[in-house]
């Protein structure tokens, strides 16, 4: 008899390790206390999907996140990686900050077996907790031949999202993460796995996991914008600012002297969407801004910021190249 895929499951914290005192409360209650051991002893089915062995990497909530924690993720997902029997990787998460840390990992990664993120919206001990069948149906993605070549893959909901599309969005309900502008790449029905669609962008592990993370922050432009907060990081050394834009990239008229004047004093400048869906445009050549701020193609400005950090990080110099900036964002 063949044996079980092995696969690993790297434990971080979040919901999905929640615990509530009510069990009717999907809202009150401490996130990330449940050890992973306890969380696999809740799924027996996954005994008969895979042989798995688990790491509890970290215990956070992943409102708090640190680039430490990213550091150290990477670290166990290399070493895990280059195991020649694991079949595939599983990494549990809170769904605040999973989308950055999808995207830290499709930009660091680049693993022959699927590395596969989960969360929960819902506490381990709720009604209808959620966490336990998107562990199982991870579980089940990360040990599936079709999740190979796919590139960091979010499983939650019963659907496979591409790490670097999904995006939480909705405050509580179980059905919050979503592929806004491609959609899912496929579904998990019990047993089932369909992979219906290949990510163009797999090219994973094309930027390091940097020694020293440069200060880049994010601002908004929204109705009469003060430029205090602007002039006050690039005051402190922020090297990169995201603009999290209206609409399609558009910038209040104060915003963009405040951000003229940080791209010349060496920040990078890119310009994301506040919208959650869609391309912000290169702005054509009348536009004030053309060929100082970079766009961040379809990327919403926390996947943005991952992106210029570890960009800036690899090479500082990119702040004042923006045409080459341009073409990581175009690409990565
Ligand atoms: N605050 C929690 C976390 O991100 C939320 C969740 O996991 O749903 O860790």
């Amino acid at each position: 008899m063949s044996q079980l895929p092995r696969i690993v499951v790297l434990a971080t914290g979040g919901t999905i390790a929640g615990a509530s005192a009510n069990p009717a409360s999907s809202a009150r209650y401490q996130a990330a206390t449940v050890p992973v051991a306890t969380l696999l002893a809740a799924v027996p089915a996954l005994q008969s999907v895979a042989r798995i062995e688990a790491e509890q990497v970290a215990q956070v909530d992943s409102k708090d996140m640190v680039f430490s924690l990213w550091s150290a993720l990477a670290d166990r997902v290399q070493y895990w990686c280059g195991q020649p029997d694991v079949a595939g990787i599983v990494i549990t998460h809170g769904t605040d900050t999973l989308e950055e840390t999808a995207m830290f990992l499709h930009l660091t990664q680049a693993c022959a077996v699927p590395v596969v993120l989960t969360a929960a919206m819902r506490p381990s001990t709720s009604l209808s907790a959620d966490g336990p069948l998107n562990l199982l149906d991870s579980v089940r993605v990360a040990a599936h031949a079709d999740a190979r070549g796919k590139g960091v893959l979010v499983v939650l909901n019963q659907q496979v999202h591409a790490a670097r599309d999904v995006a939480k969005a909705h405050t509580s309900a179980v059905d919050a993460f979503v592929s806004a502008q491609c959609g899912p790449l496929g579904y998990v029905q019990d047993d089932l796995v369909r992979i219906a669609r290949a990510p163009v962008r797999t090219a994973t592990g094309v930027l390091p996991v940097p020694e020293q993370w440069p200060d880049v922050e994010i601002v908004a432009s929204y109705a009469q914008p003060g430029r205090v907060a602007v002039d006050a990081m690039v005051g402190t050394g922020v090297r990169g600012l995201v603009v999290a834009a209206a609409g399609n990239g558009s910038v209040h008229e104060t915003l963009v002297a405040a951000l003229r004047d940080a791209a010349a004093a060496g920040v990078a400048v890119v310009r994301s969407s506040r919208t959650g869906a869609g391309h912000v445009a290169i702005p054509p050549a009348a536009d004030p801004v053309d060929g100082v701020f970079v766009s961040a193609a379809d990327l919403n400005p926390y996947k943005a910021r991952v992106l210029l950090l570890l960009a800036l990080a690899r090479e500082p110099g990119l702040a004042a190249a923006p045409d080459r900036l341009q073409a990581l964002f175009a690409s990565a």
